[in-house]
């Protein structure tokens, strides 16, 4: 049984002011929920401070948006996997859509990034998805095994048991326009069977696979449902501790 876990990508939101009263109405919404994983993504200012908060809830974890996949050393800008790990940081974001096309990251250099974190403990959620053009040109299944086959390769079996993937088709992502729930499924249901043709059918088992792309409190329930997602990567609703903690408490309603 995959335990869903539902991570909020703030990108490029929240002072460490909004995220310390984020956290305050969040927690109290969610109450001690453990039945499924929560994860929150702070932009690297706030990370600090929301480790700090977060030492001593057993239940939130926390993630970066991104990290550089070199050791310590001349990169102006950069931060990477050691200091992650020195703020208890358990999850990373890598290869966002945003990443991919605004920054220029390739599946080459997510790959770099992926085998960084693993080498260093930290467990990468791997973001893939196809463009509107590319769903118009019938090419989602060619695009997703790319994206898989690329940005994870060299992988083994038991770093994949600590990997996380997320599918955020591009065209659902800030746009109010949400995957179907079949359309979803389908895509989901495609990278498990990627998963286990490049690894193997037991690790096809046991990946997560997230959906990403305007996933809100009215459309959880219904995408959660789905046999093949294992939870949600949320960005603009996760800005809202209440509307959050909503996702959260109706996924959970699918487990009662
Ligand atoms: C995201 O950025 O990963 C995302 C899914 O954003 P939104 O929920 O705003 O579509």
């Amino acid at each position: 049984m995959r335990k869903k876990i539902l991570a909020a990508n703030w990108k490029m939101n929240m002072t460490v002011g909004e995220s310390e009263a984020f956290l305050e109405t969040f927690l109290q919404e969610v109450g001690e929920e453990k039945r499924v994983e929560i994860v929150i993504a702070p932009p690297f200012t706030a990370l600090s401070k929301v480790s700090d908060l977060l030492r001593d809830v057993q239940y939130v974890w926390l993630a970066a948006q991104n990290m550089h996949w070199e050791k310590p050393g001349a990169f102006t800008g950069e931060i990477n996997a050691f200091m992650l790990r020195e703020l208890f940081v358990r999850y990373v974001i890598l290869g966002h859509s945003e990443r991919r096309t605004l920054f220029g990251e390739s599946d080459e250099i997510v790959n770099k990034k992926v085998i960084a974190a693993h080498e260093s403990g930290l467990k990468p959620i791997v973001c893939i998805g196809e463009t509107l053009a590319e769903r118009d040109g019938n090419m989602v299944n060619e695009v997703l095994e790319r994206q898989i086959r690329g940005s994870l390769a060299k992988i083994s079996v038991k770093q994949m048991d600590e990997t996380v993937i997320a599918y955020e088709p591009v065209w659902a992502i800030g746009t109010g326009r949400t995957a179907t729930p079949s359309q979803a499924q389908e895509a989901h249901a495609f990278i498990r069977k990627t998963v286990a043709e490049v690894w193997n059918k037991e690790t096809a088992e046991n990946i997560r696979i997230q959906y990403g792309g305007s996933v809100k409190g009215n459309n959880t329930a219904e995408l959660m449902a789905q046999p093949d997602i294992d939870g949600a990567l949320v960005g603009g609703a996760s800005l809202d501790p209440r509307a959050f903690a909503e996702i959260v408490a109706n996924t959970c309603g699918l487990l009662a």
